[in-house]
């Protein structure tokens, strides 16, 4: 990070020409706030069990083949394939069991046969199984209905993952299937990225912490709720530092204890226009940030930049705008910071919108919508009612953002829009 961030972001000439302090598309933010992240690099050895949603800082490697062994894909019989002609009837001899975790011990001769269990090792000679299905059993000796090509139903030592195979990189996000995947492999312990420290605060004169009686004029404080809950999924330390007057003095020692605790501090309230501008005067004095006016509804005033070594968000007061900007500007800065170096884009899909909606061009809407199924079981989506940004029980009630692109205006029931899912199954 440089001391000049300001002088950097406004002139530039690294793709940032085109700048527009008064108004800045989400992507081109995105990118620029992009410019100035350094992830943290202390790593710590846990265990397997443990290693949900944190990020791995090393790359894991097959250590042995996964099967490690030729076993069976299904209940049957496992025989050399020269030992039947391509002419049924073929009758071979059973000569034994094999069943996962139990092999038998000894190898097939010519004419014979063992019956094998799925995951079943195959037995020394044999290089392919018969479905019993399809094949006819009488006393010790099975006939063949038909003729199996050599290998048929064969799962091969290595076919998964061979040994010494990379088989997820560092930098990746834990999810369930990566804790079973290791598992696998036989190891316990992984390195990953210690916890990224975000600490966070709310600003303003109006707030009343929930617990207390509101006096005409307060707002319950629910920006730290609403913070705290998707920090938390995001399974990042987090320090709840309060909620804050409108007072400089406090304001400057939240801000530089946040600062000294925390990799990242996120504060909500203060930074748009015509506000008593503590928050300014006190980022201009201890560190280095951009007060942005982004292209975006809900979300317009941003700030970002440095605070001594943390990086610094400043979001909008408005409780729809706190969130909007968090998943569409800091969620991904987070993810970079905890050591994920591309995170995965949220996809977008293209459905139906079942309601008119209103909109303006010239700036990107992500309006709260309910994705549903019709009477036909097809996906469409609506808007939750009222999109103003401080209706926190809109986005209570949605599960997608409808995204609503610059270029946009007005649209008309039964026009397709893009949505983007709030909530992931993994
Ligand atoms: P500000 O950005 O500070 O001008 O705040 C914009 C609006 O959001 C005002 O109506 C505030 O009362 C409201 N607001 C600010 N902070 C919070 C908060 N922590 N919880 C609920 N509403 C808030
Ligand atoms: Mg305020």
């Amino acid at each position: 990070m440089t001391k000049n961030l300001i002088n950097i972001l406004t002139t530039s000439n690294h793709g940032l020409d085109d700048y527009d302090p008064n108004s800045m598309p989400v992507a081109k933010a995105k990118l620029h706030i992009r410019n100035y992240l350094n992830p943290v690099t202390e790593i710590e050895s846990i265990n397997l069990h443990s290693s949900l949603g944190r990020i791995l800082a090393t790359d894991i490697l097959s250590p042995a083949n996964v099967p490690n062994y030729d076993n069976s894909a299904m209940d049957g019989y496992a025989f050399n394939a020269d030992d039947i002609s391509t002419h049924t009837p073929t009758t071979l001899k059973i000569i034994g069991t094999a069943f996962a975790g139990k092999a038998f011990a000894g190898d097939l001769s010519k004419g014979e046969c063992v019956r094998i269990m799925t995951g079943g090792a195959l037995p020394g000679h044999a290089d392919t199984v018969v479905m019993q299905e399809r094949v006819s059993c009488e006393g010790n000796n099975i006939h063949f209905v038909d003729v199996p090509k050599r290998g048929s139903n064969v799962r091969y030592a290595g076919e998964d993952l061979a040994a010494g195979k990379t088989v997820i990189t560092s930098g990746h996000l834990m999810h369930a299937a990566d804790l079973g995947l290791i598992a696998s492999l036989g190891i316990d312990k992984i390195k990953v990225y210690r916890k990224l420290k975000v600490a966070f605060f709310s600003t303003g004169d109006e707030l009343a912490s929930v617990g207390q009686l509101l006096k005409i004029g307060q707002v319950y404080d629910s920006n730290r709720y609403t913070l705290h809950g998707m920090l938390t999924r995001m399974g990042v330390e987090i320090i709840d530092m309060g909620p804050i007057p409108d007072n400089p003095e406090l304001l400057e020692r939240t801000l530089l204890a946040s600062a000294k605790m925390a990799d990242v501090v996120i504060s909500s309230g203060g930074v748009s226009v015509g506000e008593a501008d503590y928050m300014k005067m006190l980022l201009e004095k201890h560190g280095q940030v951009v007060f942005w006016k982004i292209a975006m509804k809900p979300g317009r005033p941003l700030a970002y930049g440095k605070i001594e070594s943390a990086h610094y968000f400043g979001l909008p007061g408005n409780p729809v705008a706190v969130m909007v900007t968090f998943y569409q500007l800091v969620r991904e800065a987070i993810l970079v910071l905890m050591g994920q170096p591309q995170p995965e884009q949220l996809p977008l899909f293209s459905v139906e919108c079942t309601e008119d909606i209103r909109k303006m061009s010239g700036r990107t809407e992500f309006q709260r919508g309910l994705l549903f199924a019709d009477t036909d079981g097809i996906w469409k989506v609506k808007p939750t009612g009222a999109q103003g940004s401080a209706i926190l029980s809109s986005m209570s009630r949605a599960n997608c953002f409808i995204v609503l692109d610059e270029n946009v205006s007005n649209l008309n029931a039964g026009t397709k829009v893009q949505v983007q899912v709030l909530d992931g199954i993994i």
